[in-house]
């Protein structure tokens, strides 16, 4: 059974009690995949017992510091593993990144082999998910498509910076909105339907969102990426979600949903 691992759930905000910036892994057939890596995700996933080595791919939604904020020690916490001796990344020893902004992923690499030795006996496969979307990425376990939205207010012509993804892994879809400019930029992700929805809240309305499942049909919704009204007042977020006949819950910190 695939599950969805929530690491960090909280927009960029300034540090919150009890969460951390964006990051979530999804875990099938004893592998990970992380969709974003905010601050502190390696040490929440090394302590939630996820093999770090065990990890195929790094999707990068975009590349504000809520989303990489803790790329830098995930580097580091791989290359650790390996130099301790507990064996090598699952896949040749080798890590896929995708990425819309692949110069900010090498200067994070860069400050990373500053401080460590052997460095390049990891190797990186990155991808440039600036000039293309759709189908990114497909294996044994998984496929995801990427479609772009519009957070970072670009019409494309320097290709897209910004993106969300559906996963379609052992026969499910999950939907993981990146940071959106609307709930309807998800629509093409959805029209074939949906499993798991999880989706950020740091610049929409709960109600807005609420809706915006009814009108789609997820079999769940989850919200993640949290902004001031659920960070302000969660009870009251909760009263809310719970007058709308549909499993939506808000995600927390260390949360396992099976997909
Ligand atoms: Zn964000």
């Amino acid at each position: 059974m695939a599950k969805l691992h929530f690491l960090g759930t909280c927009s960029g905000t300034e540090p919150m009690p009890g969460m951390h910036h964006t990051s979530l892994v999804i875990e099938t057939n004893e592998q990970y995949y992380w969709f974003d890596a905010g601050e502190n995700c390696a040490y929440t996933a090394y302590l939630s017992g996820i093999d770090v080595l065990k990890t195929r791919a790094i999707f990068l939604s975009h590349m504000h510091m809520d989303h990489i904020g803790g790329l830098a020690n995930l580097f580091c916490c791989i290359r650790k593993m390996i130099s301790l001796g507990r064996g090598q990344v699952v896949k040749d020893n080798t890590v896929e990144i995708y990425a819309p902004r692949l110069d900010l992923v090498d200067a994070i690499k860069g400050v990373v082999a500053e401080d460590l030795q052997n460095f390049k006996a990891l190797r990186f496969e990155t991808k440039n998910t600036r000039t293309f979307e759709g189908l990114i990425h497909e294996d044994e376990n998984l496929r995801v498509t990427a479609r772009h939205n519009t957070h970072l207010k670009e019409d494309g012509t320097h290709g897209w910076h910004s993106y969300s993804f559906l996963i379609e892994v052992e026969g499910k879809r999950v939907v993981l909105s990146g940071d959106v400019g609307a709930p309807s930029e998800l629509d093409a992700l959805l029209e074939d339907g949906c499993d798991l929805l999880v989706m950020e809240t740091g610049h929409h309305k709960v109600k807005d969102v609420c809706e915006y499942a009814q009108q789609h049909h997820p079999s769940r919704l989850r919200f993640s990426h949290h902004g001031r009204e659920i960070i302000n007042d969660r009870p009251a977020a909760e009263a809310l979600i719970s007058t709308y006949p549909l499993d939506i819950k808000i995600a927390y910190d260390g949360l396992v949903e099976e997909i």
